[in-house]
C-alpha cells in the first residue's frame, strides 16, 4: 500500500495537491490508545480521531455491540410509521443521562454537523410554533467551530471555514469569544468573563431581542484553540439568554460524554442548555452518530401545538441507524462502567499540570490552555508582544514531526497544537504523552 496510491482521495479541510506531496500517513490499525501506521510505527493517538476515539480503539463491549447488532437488524429507518428496539433504548438512555440537565427528548442524526443543524432547525421552528416567526437571527462567538453544512458554517466564527461558500445563511452574527490570551480588553478572568457576557446582552439589544432566535456556543471552544472560558461566563450567558428569551444551544460535539472531566461541558459551570449538540463520544467513533438533545422548554411547544403545525421537517435516512445506536448503548454503559469523565478529571488535571509550564520553558510557546483531556498549545513568532506565527505555523509543523518520531500524534490546528486523547489513558500514558511532546519541543528550540 504506497502512499502515492492515496491520489484518488480527497482529504477534508485539505489542498488536494497538498496532499499528494504530503503523503499521509496511513493508519492501519488501533489498539486502546495507540495506533500504527501501515509502516510499522507505533504512536500514541494524542488527536483521539479529532475528540471522537473517547473510549480508545479496541473496546471489545462496543465492538461486539456492533457485531450482535449486524446479526440482529443491520438496517433499518426510524421514519414516521417504524422505529427499531435499539432507537428506542438510546432515545431512553439519553434522556436518563440528561434528566438532570432538563432533556426530555431526543432527535438522531449523523454526526456532529448534523446534530448542529437539528439544532438550529429546531430554534427556528420553535420560534414560528410560538407565534414568533420574526425570532429567526443566530448569535455565535468569534472563534466558535460548529460544523461544515450551511447553519453550522453561517454561525462557525473562523472565516477559514466560511470564506469560499459564501453567500451564507442570513442572519448569523458573532461576538467575542471571553478568551484570556488574546483579548483586547482585560487580563482579570472576571472581568472578562463580564465583558465578554456583556457584549452578548449588546448584540441582542443590537439585532433586537424580538428577532433572536439562539445564542449557540460551545462549552469550550475546541477546534477554535481549547478556549476555556471564565468561571462567571457560562452563568451570565445563561441569565442573559433568560432575560431577553433568547434559546441557548451548547454545542458539546467535543465536550460532550466526558472531554472536559464532567459529563457535559455546561455542567462544568452548572448551566443548563435550551439544546445540546452531539456526537464524537457518543459512539467512541467507532459509528457515525449525531444527536439533539431537547430541553423541556422546546420539546413542550412541540408536543402542545395547537396549530397541528409541529411536524419535524428533518431528519435523515440513517437517524438513529441500528448499528451506530447500539455502538452507541455500549458506549454509554462503557463511559458509566469506566467512569470515562471521572478519569478525564483526574489524569486530566495531571496533564494539564505538566504541560503549563512549557508556556514558561519554551520561546515559542505562547499560552497553554484546557481542562480536562483537552489541551491547546498557542505557538507564537514573539513571545513578549504576542505577535503571530505566519499561516502555515512552520513551527508547528517541526514540532509535530518530532513528536512523530518519538511516538505521538499530535494536531496543528492553525497557531495551535491540540491534544485530545482517548479519555481511557492513563496516568503513564499521560506522562508518556508529555515527555513525548517537551523532547520534540526541545528539539526544535535547539
Ligand atoms: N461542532 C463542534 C464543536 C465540532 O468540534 C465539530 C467537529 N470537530 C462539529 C460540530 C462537526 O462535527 P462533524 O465533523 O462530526 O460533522
Amino acid at each position: 500500500l504506497k502512499r502515492d496510491n492515496a491520489q484518488y482521495l480527497w482529504h477534508p479541510m485539505a489542498h488536494p495537491q497538498a496532499m499528494q506531496k504530503a503523503k499521509p500517513d496511513i493508519i492501519a490499525r488501533g489498539e486502546g490508545c495507540w495506533i500504527w501506521d501501515v509502516d510499522g510505527h507505533r504512536m500514541l493517538d494524542g488527536v483521539g480521531g479529532l475528540w471522537a476515539a473517547n473510549l480508545g480503539h479496541s473496546n471489545k463491549a462496543v465492538r461486539d455491540a456492533i457485531v450482535a447488532q449486524l446479526d440482529e437488524l443491520p438496517f433499518y429507518n426510524v421514519f414516521r410509521g417504524t422505529t427499531h428496539p435499539r432507537a428506542i433504548e438510546l432515545s431512553k438512555r439519553i434522556v436518563q443521562t440528561m434528566e438532570p440537565d432538563g432533556v426530555t427528548a431526543v432527535f438522531f442524526s449523523n454526526g456532529g454537523s448534523d446534530a448542529v443543524e437539528g439544532a438550529l432547525k429546531l430554534a427556528r421552528q420553535y420560534w414560528k410554533l410560538k407565534g414568533q416567526a420574526d425570532r429567526h437571527k443566530f448569535i455565535a462567538l468569534r472563534q466558535g467551530y460548529h460544523g461544515v453544512h450551511f447553519g453550522g458554517m453561517s454561525v462557525n466564527g473562523n472565516l477559514n471555514f466560511r470564506r469560499a461558500y459564501e453567500p451564507l445563511l442570513p442572519g448569523c452574527f458573532h461576538v467575542d469569544t471571553p478568551w484570556l490570551y488574546r483579548n483586547p480588553y482585560t487580563q482579570d478572568l472576571e472581568e472578562l468573563g463580564e465583558i465578554c457576557a456583556t457584549l452578548l446582552e449588546r448584540e441582542i439589544l443590537f439585532q433586537g431581542p424580538d428577532t433572536v432566535a439562539a445564542f449557540i456556543a460551545e462549552p469550550i471552544q475546541g477546534a477554535g484553540g481549547v478556549i476555556v472560558p471564565p468561571p462567571n461566563y457560562w452563568p451570565r450567558v445563561r441569565e442573559i439568554c433568560d432575560k431577553y428569551g433568547v434559546l441557548l444551544i451548547a454545542d458539546e460535539v467535543v465536550t460532550g460524554f466526558g472531554r472536559g472531566g464532567a459529563m457535559f461541558g455546561t455542567r462544568l459551570w452548572n448551566v443548563k442548555a435550551d439544546l445540546w449538540c452531539l456526537a464524537k463520544g457518543i459512539s467512541s467513533g467507532y459509528v457515525p452518530l449525531g444527536a439533539t438533545a431537547i430541553g423541556a422548554k422546546v420539546a413542550e411547544a412541540f408536543m402542545d401545538d395547537p396549530t397541528g403545525q409541529a411536524a419535524v421537517g428533518h431528519g435523515y435516512t440513517y437517524s438513529a441507524h441500528p448499528v451506530a445506536a447500539a455502538a452507541a448503548l455500549a458506549t454509554l454503559d462503557q463511559i458509566e462502567a469506566l467512569d470515562v469523565p471521572g478519569n478525564a478529571a483526574r489524569v486530566g488535571a495531571h496533564f494539564q499540570a505538566r504541560a503549563r509550564p512549557f508556556a514558561e520553558r519554551f520561546s515559542f510557546v505562547g499560552d497553554v490552555r484546557g481542562m480536562g483531556l483537552m489541551l491547546g498549545i498557542e505557538m507564537v513568532a514573539d513571545k513578549a508582544t504576542r505577535a503571530t506565527l505566519p499561516r502555515g505555523n512552520p513551527v508547528a509543523a517541526k514540532v509535530a514531526q518530532a513528536a512523530y518520531r518519538r511516538g505521538l500524534m499530535v494536531r496543528i490546528s492553525g497557531p495551535n497544537l491540540i491534544l485530545s486523547p482517548p479519555l481511557v489513558i492513563t496516568r503513564e500514558e499521560v506522562d508518556f504523552m508529555v515527555d513525548a511532546l517537551e523532547g520534540a519541543f526541545a528539539e526544535v528550540e535547539a
